[in-house]
């Protein structure tokens, strides 16, 4: 089995190579993730300069000569994580059976996946048709990987074989609390917003400057059952997500209020014409 892992905390993020560490024992495991780290760029690619890869030594830890280890490959990419999980696809290490992304230090919950670079490295693996995990724990001071790394190595083995997961796209959410008080996992839905920013001004007039934070979690009623909820009450969360953000139910309301646009929008151009 061919395992694509990437991440957007960096090749030297903690939790990249325990993430390498659990999957190792699945499958071979291609480690191609950005060089610094990229927490929040989403799904954004660098499409006006050429990106740099650089070979990156494995921790002798991981070698493959460990007893019933496959072997790992690094690289790092000078690039957001969505160009990591690209070049390796198409390039660098080609078609896989499973692309992971993570582990995150941090949550991923509700409309934040639309920020993650976590979620937008896997999307690259998810619309490729890859079956796909973008993994991430609840704390981003002292995350532990210990049990997210175990939880990672378990999913990993069901897509052993004939691609079973094919399409799958899941969004695994741990709690930060010690392994004992977790209370066992929930397939859940994205809850809402989870977060909100706050700006802050820095420096006088002529030099003034904004700094954007996302350090505002968004207060109010936690659905039972969202990926929130799951995390509040120290229960793993595992939401099976897709990209089809159309409103389908809001059709025929916004049909209603863009009547007749059409037609004057022809009218206006025709006479512009004449
Ligand atoms: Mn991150």
């Amino acid at each position: 089995m061919k395992i694509l892992l990437t991440n957007d905390d960096g090749i030297a993020a903690p939790g990249l190579w325990a993430a390498a560490n659990a999957l190792s024992r699945v499958g071979e495991v291609f480690v191609v993730a950005p060089d610094k780290e990229q927490s929040g760029v989403g799904a954004s690619l660098t499409l006006h300069s050429s990106v740099r890869v650089t070979p990156e030594a494995v921790d002798s830890g991981l070698s493959a000569d460990r007893n019933g280890s496959y072997p790992v490959t690094a690289y790092s990419v000078e690039g957001t994580p969505g160009d990591s999980c690209i070049l390796a696809l198409e390039n660098l290490v080609g078609a896989v059976d499973l692309v992971v992304s993570g582990i995150n230090a941090g949550s991923n919950l509700g409309w934040d996946v639309l920020v993650s670079g976590t979620v937008g490295a896997a999307i690259q693996g998810y619309v490729r048709g890859y079956p796909t995990i973008a993994i991430s724990v609840g704390s981003v001071t002292n995350p532990q990987f210990e049990t997210s790394g175990q939880l990672l190595g378990l999913i990993a083995q069901k897509f052993i074989g004939d691609t079973p997961g094919s399409g799958l796209f899941l969004n695994v959410n741990l709690p930060s609390v010690p392994a004992d008080r977790v209370k066992g996992l929930r397939v859940t839905q994205l809850g809402n917003r989870s977060y909100g920013e706050s700006v802050r001004e820095e420096g006088a007039a002529q030099d003034k400057r904004y700094r954007i934070s996302r350090n505002r979690p968004i207060s109010g009623v936690v659905l039972e059952g969202t990926d929130i909820w799951a995390l509040k009450n120290n229960y793993i969360s595992i939401t099976p997500l897709q990209f089809s953000l159309t409103h389908q139910g809001q059709t025929p309301e916004v049909e209603a209020m863009l009547a007749g646009i059409s037609d004057q929008l022809l009218t206006n151009l025709a006479r512009a014409d004449a």
